[in-house]
């Protein structure tokens, strides 16, 4: 669907996949005024087509729209755009044959505007896309080698860390690539400010239990993602009796956790992955060993299928998480 100034939303309709033409000068090209979601369409056993907490993706699209000046979709056409693509084609959602494939649905909204000068652009495109997404770990869990970033921070305070845009993951690369330098997965990183605080990876949100029974999440400081599988979890913890608390984390906190036993499951979490156990923990000059063994711990592993078996239809969607696609 395009958007114009003058004429709001208009002309959606379902397309073949294939390029799209932009004038060299279009507005994203040049000044990163894009955004986007990621989510899935999961097949039940009946054959039925659902995703998962759909309405919260649409207020996290609305809320990143207002921080890159675009405009709002509403909740009631960013689900239409999302049934309006599988009704061309539903056999694009694999089966239900229990091996957590899915099918991934990535909308986005970009200027198109062509023109150059830094101002809100005047004409917007949104679209959807969609592709088959097998299991994520094709070998059983495996936990994830995480790398500190000390010196790119992926926000700042102010900036666009909150808002799902494509800024972000750019900035995010270059402490990406230093991890896999390092020999880790991904990059852990932290608040632009004091530099001590635990923010996030390039593309999920970061938990850890506690000896106590807490399930410890970074507060939202600003200028981190509010992750859908994030709330998801701290609404679930207290069916697992966990107590679920989002405050300050140190990375030191971390270290020293660690090492005395009071840290004993760390885990990141989204919707690609939903769960992925964390490992080891490396720095500029050091390491932290793993916690919770080679496959991930117990609790990790309990709130994963949890997530699974709702998003799957296994279990009761007791909290209306649920949203029929097709
Ligand atoms: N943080 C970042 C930076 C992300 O890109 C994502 C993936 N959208 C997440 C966290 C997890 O969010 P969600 O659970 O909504 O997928």
């Amino acid at each position: 669907a395009t958007w114009t100034k003058d004429g709001g939303w208009h002309d959606g309709r379902v397309v073949p996949y294939g390029p799209i033409q932009l004038m060299p000068s279009a507005a994203v090209l040049h000044y990163a005024q894009e955004i986007f979601e990621g989510m899935k369409a999961y097949r039940h056993e009946d054959g039925s087509v659902w995703t998962f907490r759909p309405e919260a993706n649409a207020a996290r699209m609305a809320r990143s729209a207002r921080r890159l000046a675009l405009p709002e979709l509403s909740e009631a056409d960013f689900i239409g755009s999302l049934k309006a693509l599988l009704a061309v084609d539903e056999a694009w959602v694999p089966p239900a044959d229990g091996s957590e494939a899915s099918l991934y649905l990535r909308p986005f909204m970009y200027a198109s505007e062509s023109f150059l000068g830094v101002r809100p652009a005047n004409e917007v495109t949104y679209s959807v896309i969609a592709s088959p997404a097998g299991p994520y770990f094709a070998g059983g869990l495996k936990p994830v080698k995480l790398w500190i970033s000390q010196d790119y921070a992926r926000a700042g305070a102010g900036g666009t860390g909150a808002a799902k845009c494509g800024g972000n993951y750019a900035s995010s690369l270059a402490g990406q690539l230093e991890g896999i330098e390092n020999g880790c997965d991904q990059a852990v990183f932290l608040d632009s400010g004091t530099h001590e605080l635990i923010e996030e990876l390039g593309g999920m949100n970061l938990f850890f239990l506690t000896k106590d029974g807490e399930l410890v999440t970074p507060e939202l400081s600003g200028s981190i993602l509010e992750g859908i599988t994030r709330s998801s979890i701290l609404e679930l913890a207290k069916d697992l009796d966990l107590t679920p608390v989002e405050r300050k984390v140190p990375i030191q906190e971390w270290k020293d956790g660690v090492a005395s036993g009071d840290i004993v499951e760390i885990f990141a979490c989204g919707t690609a992955a939903v769960i992925t156990p964390v490992g080891e923990l490396r720095w500029e000059g050091g390491s932290a060993p793993a916690v919770g063994g080679p496959e991930g711990g117990e609790v990790t592993r309990a709130i994963r299928s949890r997530l699974l078996d709702i998003q799957y239809g296994r279990a009761e969607d007791s909290r209306g998480w649920l949203t029929r696609l097709a």
